[in-house]
Parts: structure tokens; C-alpha cells; sequence
């Protein structure tokens, strides 16, 4: 399951950075277009963080929107999923924004 191992190391990277600290909260940003599923995620993460210093911390997940520019029009394309065209029909794309998945924040004891 992908969900899981991005889950582990989101923990293991967390649990590094804390440095022996209790971790309280932890920031995830995932982008729509990223295929992951945030509801797995988050059952995963508590999976994890069991016996961990990230064990009880709060995960919250910001999803960021889709964006890209149409390689023929130059245009702004909003995307909801990978199949999504330009306004002009084009599906010459290049993805901007919506990939990514980060650790955006981490607040620890
Ligand atoms: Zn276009």
C-alpha cells in the first residue's frame, strides 16, 4: 500500500527532526493530483506513530489544487484530475502545482 510507506516516512522524518521531543501536531501538504488518498493517510500515520515520539499528535492535511499552463495557448488550467484540458481543447500541459506532498509544518513539546 503506497499510503503506508509515505505514512512511515513522514513519521520516521518527523520522529528525526523532533530529536528525543514529543511531537504534537504535524502539518502534511498533499496535492490533488498526487493519487494519494488523505483518509488513508491519516489511519496509516496512527498506524506508524504507535510506541513513537509522533504518537497522539494531531495530523492535519492541507490539499492544495491542481494547477497547470497549456503548452499551446499559454493559458492558466485549473486541474481536478490528470485527464483535465485547457479551455482550448489542448492537452499539452505542464503541471505546475498539485503533485507535491510535504511535511509543511511540525510543532513539537
Ligand atoms: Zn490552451
Amino acid at each position: 500500500m503506497h499510503e503506508l510507506s509515505i505514512a512511515n516516512s513522514v513519521v520516521e522524518l518527523c520522529a528525526e527532526r523532533a530529536m528525543g521531543a514529543r511531537v504534537l501536531r504535524v502539518t502534511l501538504e498533499i496535492g490533488r493530483l498526487s493519487a494519494v488518498m488523505p483518509d488513508a493517510i491519516r489511519f496509516c500515520f496512527d498506524v506508524c506513530a504507535k510506541d513513537t515520539v509522533v504518537e497522539g499528535a494531531a495530523l492535519e492535511i492541507v490539499e492544495t489544487p491542481g494547477h497547470a499552463r497549456c503548452l499551446d495557448c499559454g493559458g492558466s488550467v485549473a486541474m481536478t484530475d490528470l485527464l483535465d484540458r485547457c479551455k482550448c481543447g489542448s492537452v499539452n500541459l505542464e503541471l505546475l502545482a498539485g503533485s507535491e506532498l510535504k511535511i509543511k509544518q511540525m510543532e513539537v513539546v
